[in-house]
């Protein structure tokens, strides 16, 4: 039997399957970007495509950093 990771929406909470997610990714300059395609290694946080998550996403700092482990510096909006 083949096992899905489940991630969870930074923004609500939600849980899902990774594909329903977008998923960001910290460089090594501290910068936050969109990283769906994982090119940039380590650690990731998902968050729903939707508008309110995607602000939710990004006002919540302390949740950021428990996910990244760095602090973000910058929001890279692309
Ligand atoms: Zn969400």
């Amino acid at each position: 039997m083949k096992t899905y990771p489940v991630r969870t929406c930074l923004g609500c909470g939600k849980k899902g399957f990774k594909k329903e997610f977008r998923r960001f990714a910290v460089d090594d300059a501290g910068t936050l970007v969109m990283d769906n395609r994982s090119i940039i290694g380590g650690r990731g946080a998902y968050c729903c495509m939707n508008g309110d998550c995607m602000r939710l996403f990004m006002k919540n700092r302390k949740r950021l950093l428990r996910a990244f482990h760095v602090q973000v510096i910058e929001w890279n909006k692309q």
